[in-house]
């Protein structure tokens, strides 16, 4: 029977302490209905914080995850859905710890904002972003950000590894990060599962590391490696682990990110964690290119951004994960807008010329209603939304599972 409007009562299977922090994800089921090409839509209001959901009309069951304190879960969640929604019941509570000072482990510039940009900023005296790849992959001379500035693919590709690795150090600064705590290793773009297996890619992919590492305010013992090997980024990664110390570690998810340099960049941190003196407490595991983009990112700017629910899932790799989801204010969401602003790959003009083409050739015309960010690049749609979700795992249980796992996730 359709719902209009409910109050979800916790039964007392729950242990809720009044005080402490959760992170509460509530499944919601639709129904095929005469009225299903509207997208189901659903609020849900814990305590202060009111969540819009755009739901996929295509699926079956969502998921949304919504932080509370408490005291506030226990007097109940307030959720209103559209007539297209059948069940809703409260999936799993997680208990939400102290995260402590965060270091995010980002593949390309960008990812870190893009994944965890509003969690940075509100942490901003606490966080170190070290970025694996310059970003210079160019494949077309018609592609470079300035149309005609370079002649010639390997001038191109320079030129976007240098603004990229800038961005990489400098973008984060915006929001308070300070640029001592940024760094780039200048691995080249495409190649960081190569580095994963213990390839070792051509010379010519590596040249503008120097380029790269140049924006850096701290040494590496690999910044004179002529070719970036395994050995010397694992050496690299573990230096800076142990020189900042972080409790929390923010890596792309590699059971649900598709994109092959992000899956490498968590198998290199999982050899790093092995071989350092400093074991952070915690993984959260983030993701930027899911499975079925599509499905995963329904709605708008300020809605519920997504959250992951089993149809996103590869596999059962990690042992004990829960939710964990970090809310955005109005001025949080407006402040990450600016820093996605400044990132030259996102709002570079061809880019948004071949997401209007790829939205029409995938029938997705959200940009055509998305009233904040609907002339941006379609990430500005995907990720300015208020929340940014995360898997949370103990870090020995990551380490055993990309052990184990290895093979798969490659
Ligand atoms: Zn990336």
């Amino acid at each position: 029977m359709p719902l209009a409007a409910t109050v979800l009562h916790l039964g007392s299977q729950h242990s809720i302490s009044a005080d402490r922090f959760y992170t509460v994800t509530v499944e919601v089921r639709t129904v095929r209905s005469l009225l299903r090409f509207l997208p189901p839509t659903v609020h849900i209001k814990v305590g202060g914080v009111e969540l819009r959901s755009v739901l996929h009309r295509r699926r079956a069951c969502h998921n949304v995850a919504i932080p509370a304190v408490g005291r506030e879960l226990i007097a109940g969640i307030t959720v209103s859905a559209s007539v297209a929604v059948q069940t809703i019941r409260i999936l799993r509570i997680d208990q939400k710890d102290s995260l402590g000072a965060l270091m995010i482990l980002s593949p390309h510039p960008d990812d870190a904002e893009l994944a965890a940009g509003g969690l940075y900023m509100d942490r901003c005296r606490d966080v170190s972003i070290v970025t694996l790849s310059s970003g210079d992959r160019i494949d077309n001379i018609s592609s470079q950000y300035v149309r005609g500035l370079d002649k010639n693919l390997v001038d191109a590709s320079a030129r976007k590894a240098t603004i990229r690795s800038w961005n990489s150090v400098h973008t984060p600064s915006l929001v308070g990060v300070p640029v001592s705590r940024c760094v780039n290793l200048g691995l080249p773009d495409s190649y960081l599962m190569q580095i994963a297996t213990g390839k070792v890619p051509p010379v010519a992919a590596s040249r503008h590391k120097a380029i790269c590492r140049s924006f850096n305010a701290v040494s590496m013992p690999g910044d004179d490696a002529k070719v970036p090997t395994h050995g010397a980024t694992v050496g690299d990664l573990c230096h800076l682990i142990e020189l900042w110390r972080p409790a929390t570690l923010i890596l792309m998810d590699p059971e649900i990110d598709v994109h092959r340099d992000h899956r490498a960049s968590s198998l290199l941190v999982a050899d790093a964690l092995e071989r350092c003196s400093h074991r952070p407490e915690t993984v959260l595991l983030c993701s930027v290119h899911h499975r079925n983009r599509l499905l995963s990112h329904p709605g708008r700017a300020f809605d519920a951004g997504y959250t992951a629910s089993e149809a996103d899932r590869n596999d059962r790799f990690f042992a004990e994960v829960e939710n964990y989801v970090h809310v955005l204010s109005d001025e949080s969401i407006k402040r990450k807008a600016l820093l996605l602003e400044s990132m030259c790959e996102l709002t570079h003009r061809r880019m948004r010329a071949a997401n209007f083409f790829l939205s029409i050739i995938r029938l997705d015309f959200r940009f055509l209603w998305n009233s904040v960010g609907g002339d941006r690049h379609i990430y500005y749609n995907r990720f300015l939304r208020r929340t940014e979700f995360f898997r949370s795992v103990k870090t020995k249980h990551f380490i055993d599972a990309v052990r184990c796992h290895r093979s798969k996730f490659q």
